[in-house]
């Protein structure tokens, strides 16, 4: 879904605003109607009941949404109205909000109840945003999956020597890396702080830098990026010196180098905003559903908004979002009764479902919970609290979706998802007539490395190609840990001829990379086969395609990348 500018959300949103407001002035001549009736001596028991019931509906309708079109008086005293209402109401037995409460007892309404009820059109006229409850405590600054720009790492006020070799060294990792001083990220422009990068210093410094920081932070208003600093004082006391100057990690000399490359990564990873997810909103309130939707859109979000209940199935198996905003009191149907259909399939059991509800009845929300929704979310909403709430849910979500497709150890993609993911772009590149390449990579002598610096220093080399390859590789290519030390990249619209070119510089990158092992440093050297996906009539020939190309450089020497090229 595409994503309007602001200007014409803002026009939107103002517009679904004075529609709700129009619906209200309907909403009040009903109200009235109801009152008059309810005054009638002669009313049946059963209409009486009925017409409570209407009542009810309305009031409770109005305090969930008032609020989020402006109207915050209106829906706050149709809340109090609402819950006077209550008593008289009975929900149904043993459920929580499930088909909704029917009136039980002839109650007689209050006289205040009237006249309150009499006077609510004049909240129409107080149009101060409502003050939403707040519920900070529960929420984490979001953050979510960086999208795949290089990081670049400013190097500041590090000892001459320390400075050299960092610099080579994080470069053959991928990073952009820039030797500066404090004064010098004081000049940082706007562009450069919106991007992604980290800075490293050594710990004499850290409280200078770490101040240029805070202010560069307020200048831009960017998130604090990560602070890394090197040192030799590992007491309890430096340490916690540092953490209260914001240091991020401490890394004592020698430096260990794939070790600090990861972090950074981490970091990095841990503040990004971008990539915030995508959210189904089920509401069958249709202006609510679509001022979410706008919200949402406005933040950067893809959203779907139904307001038929019934659609809801067709909708996820089609949208597959990261998380799903359901309403719980839709007409004849009940949002808990949809997340438990919902959960009928095992593919949603997973999914996070988020209550929209003004119901603030705690054991009545547990019931809920306890029937298929996450947790609640309390009408109304006001757009910075659903913004933020949605952010950190869908980027838990994302989350643990990436745990299940991806390997642990390197955060690549896994075996069965990559062998996925070559399949998906063969079948591309030959409907859209393109080149695209596999790769197979197998680290070279790798046994040696295992069985004489042990598999911790093995585990390091791995990781440190799983982030070379990432930072190198564009974010459009496809990284997978095939196996052990074997690794897959799929590189759509891209020759072969290109592939040995960016391999080849991998290659050479990853060469330098020093690994500390306890007999002092070393380096690993990598081999690598490539093979055109179109030139095969599965992906899987392509596969082995590729496989043979890496095993004949594996004969020629290792250390290189060499393409498969039919046999005489
Ligand atoms: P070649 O150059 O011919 O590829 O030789 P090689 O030694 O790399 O090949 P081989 O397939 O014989 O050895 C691969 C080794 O990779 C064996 C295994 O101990 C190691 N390995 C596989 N997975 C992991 C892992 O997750 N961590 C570590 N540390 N080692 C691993
Ligand atoms: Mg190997
Ligand atoms: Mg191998």
């Amino acid at each position: 879904m595409a994503k309007g500018s602001s200007a014409d959300i803002a026009v939107k949103l103002e517009s679904l605003r004075q529609s709700f407001r129009e619906k209200a002035v309907r909403d009040m001549d009903q109200l009235d109607e109801f009152l008059a009736r309810m005054a009638d001596r002669s009313l049946g028991a059963e209409e009486h009941r009925a017409v409570v019931k209407a009542m009810y509906h309305l009031l409770h309708r109005l305090s969930g949404s008032a609020g989020t079109f402006g109207l915050g008086a209106l829906g706050s005293e149709a809340r109090q109205l609402e819950q006077s209402l209550k008593p008289l109401i009975e929900p149904d037995q043993g459920t929580a909000p499930g088909t909704g409460p029917t009136p039980s007892v002839d109650d007689e309404l209050t006289p205040e109840f009237f006249s309150r009820a009499r006077q609510l059109r004049t909240f129409l006229e107080q149009t101060e945003s409502a003050s939403y409850e707040s519920a900070d405590d529960v929420l984490a600054e979001p953050v979510a999956a960086r999208s795949e720009a290089a990081i670049t790492v400013f190097l500041c006020d590090l000892p001459e020597a320390v400075g050299v070799f960092l610099e080579h060294t994080l470069t053959n990792h991928g990073f952009t890396v820039d030797r500066v001083e404090v004064s010098d990220l004081l000049n940082l422009s706007g562009e450069v702080c919106a991007g992604a990068f980290a800075v490293i210093t050594h710990e004499a410094s850290v409280a200078s830098i770490s101040s240029a920081l805070q202010l560069l932070k307020r200048q831009y208003g960017i998130s604090s990026p990560p602070l890394i600093c090197t040192g030799s004082h590992n007491d309890f006391d430096s340490r916690y010196a540092l953490a209260e100057m914001d240091a991020d990690a401490l890394f004592s000399e020698p430096l260990d180098v794939p070790l600090l490359a990861e972090r950074i990564e981490r970091l990095i990873d841990e503040r990004s905003k971008a990539v915030p997810g995508k959210v189904l909103i089920l509401d069958d309130d249709e202006d609510l559903a679509r001022h979410y939707q706008l919200v949402l859109q406005e933040a950067g979000f893809e959203v779907h908004a139904i307001s038929d209940p019934e659609k809801v199935l067709l909708v996820l198996a089609d949208f597959r979002p990261d998380i799903m905003l359901l309403d719980v009191w839709m007409g004849n149907y009940s949002g808990v009764t949809i997340a438990k259909l919902i959960r009928f399939e095992p593919e949603w059991l997973s999914l996070p479902i988020i209550y929209l509800s003004s119901e603030k009845d705690r054991t009545i929300q547990l019931e809920a919970l306890a029937q298929g929704g996450d947790e609640f979310m309390t009408k109304p909403v006001s757009d910075d609290y659903l913004v933020r709430a949605v952010q950190v849910r869908c980027y838990r979500a994302r989350q643990l979706n990436q745990l299940v497709i991806r390997d642990s150890l390197t955060g690549l993609l896994k075996h069965s998802v990559i062998k996925q993911e070559i399949e998906t772009e063969h079948a591309r590149c030959l409907r859209m007539g393109h080149v695209s390449t596999v790769a197979m990579i197998d680290l070279d002598h790798f046994k040696q490395v295992n069985d004489r610096y042990g598999h911790r220093t093995g585990d390091h080399v791995i990781k440190a190609l799983a982030n070379l390859l990432r930072h190198r590789l564009r974010s459009t290519d496809l990284i997978g840990r095939y196996g052990g030390e074997e690794f897959v990249v799929v590189l759509p619209e891209c020759t072969e001829g290109t592939a040995i070119d960016v391999l080849g510089k991998i290659c050479n990158g990853f060469s330098e990379i020093q690994f500390a092992t306890s007999e002092g440093e070393i380096s690993v050297t990598l081999s690598a086969g490539v093979a055109e996906l179109n030139a095969f009539k599965t992906a899987n020939d392509a596969l082995s395609a590729a496989d043979e190309a890496l095993y004949w450089r594996k004969t020629a020497g290792r250390d290189g990348v060499t393409a498969w090229h039919p046999q005489p």
